[in-house]
């Protein structure tokens, strides 16, 4: 693959339809863990087995502390150049001037934790509003909380369970940090979140490891109809996502890689760009001076 610039530049130049698949990596730079890099009391435990179904219905507290975790890193981190630079590639006036033949721009993102929505509202102003419909959250959102019964969702930022989990969370740290050996700290399930209408319990409102994703045949639309595909912070090994770019260069379209190591499917790409995308993707796209 390339890492030319300027080629990359009259390829998206000349884009009609573009789409964006992000991962993990997009957010690494804001300094929330890639599975892979997850530390804290999971450091000890596979990310991936607990974003299961199966491990929701054997253990809902150890889960919920799980993503208790991550929303706390979530809320604590701020986004990066790459957020923005995205955000500012939805607004129809900044994309214009970057790819003057693109007729429609999607970011679609397997990372849950809130911090392109984010990014989008850091950029809007009175004049440049980023294009809400241009972000495609494909694993939902760490924020939703849905009914495991009715699927009546709320947005949740402060639930009382936040208290109670960020104890647990911090009384086992201290425990880590005295060298005493790890316990499992577990929430009666009984003080778990329930919903508001059926008193059922809740759980996170994203997608897990074997269930669908809602987004799906809208996504399968974008990546049909793309002419060019970045790649950006993903290792490619989770799927749907993973063969989007290959779908687009199936098509005839051209797939650009931004990461920081040689991933699956980086050696077919037309370009590959390596390195932090908070560095690269902005250098690329010509915005490093006004990220
Ligand atoms: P992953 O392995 O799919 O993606 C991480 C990739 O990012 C790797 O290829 C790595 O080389 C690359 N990377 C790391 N730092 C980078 C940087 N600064 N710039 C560019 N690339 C960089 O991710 P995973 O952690 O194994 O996650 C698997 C699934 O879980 C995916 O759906 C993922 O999006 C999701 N997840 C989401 C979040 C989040 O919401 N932030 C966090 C963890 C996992
Ligand atoms: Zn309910």
């Amino acid at each position: 693959p390339s890492n030319n610039i300027q080629e990359f530049r009259a390829i998206l130049h000349a884009a009609k339809h573009i789409i964006v698949v992000a991962g993990a990596g997009l957010s690494a730079a804001s300094g929330i863990p890639t599975f892979r890099g997850a530390g804290g009391m999971w450091r000890s435990l596979d990310a991936m087995s607990l974003a299961t179904p199966e491990a929701f219905a054997k253990d809902p507290s150890l889960v919920w502390q799980f993503y208790h975790y991550r929303r706390e890193k979530a809320l604590r981190a701020e986004p990066n150049a790459a957020h923005v630079a995205l955000a500012k590639l939805s607004i129809p006036s900044v994309r214009a001037s970057i790819a003057p033949s693109s007729k429609t721009f999607h970011l679609i993102t397997q990372n849950v934790d809130g911090l392109s929505t984010r990014a989008a509202r850091a950029v809007t102003t009175a004049q440049e509003t980023p294009d809400a419909s241009a972000l495609l959250e494909m694993h939902g959102r760490l924020f939703d909380v849905r009914c495991t019964k009715c699927s009546h969702t709320t947005l949740d930022f402060s639930s009382p369970l936040c208290q109670a989990l960020g104890d647990a969370d911090r009384a086992h740290e201290d425990e880590v940090a005295a060298g005493k050996k790890e316990t499992q700290i577990s929430i009666p399930l009984e003080d778990l979140p329930k919903c508001s209408v059926c008193n059922s319990l809740t759980r996170p409102g994203v997608v897990w490891f074997g269930e669908s994703i809602p987004l799906l045949p809208q996504l399968d639309k974008l990546v049909e109809q793309a002419d060019l595909c970045l790649v950006v912070g993903t290792s490619s090994l989770v799927q749907p996502a993973a063969s989007f770019a290959w779908q687009v260069q199936e098509n005839g379209g051209r797939v650009a890689v931004f990461n920081v190591e040689d991933s699956l499917g980086t050696d077919t790409a037309d370009f590959f760009f390596q390195g932090g995308c908070e560095i690269e993707l902005p250098r690329a796209l010509g915005m490093d001076d006004t990220a």
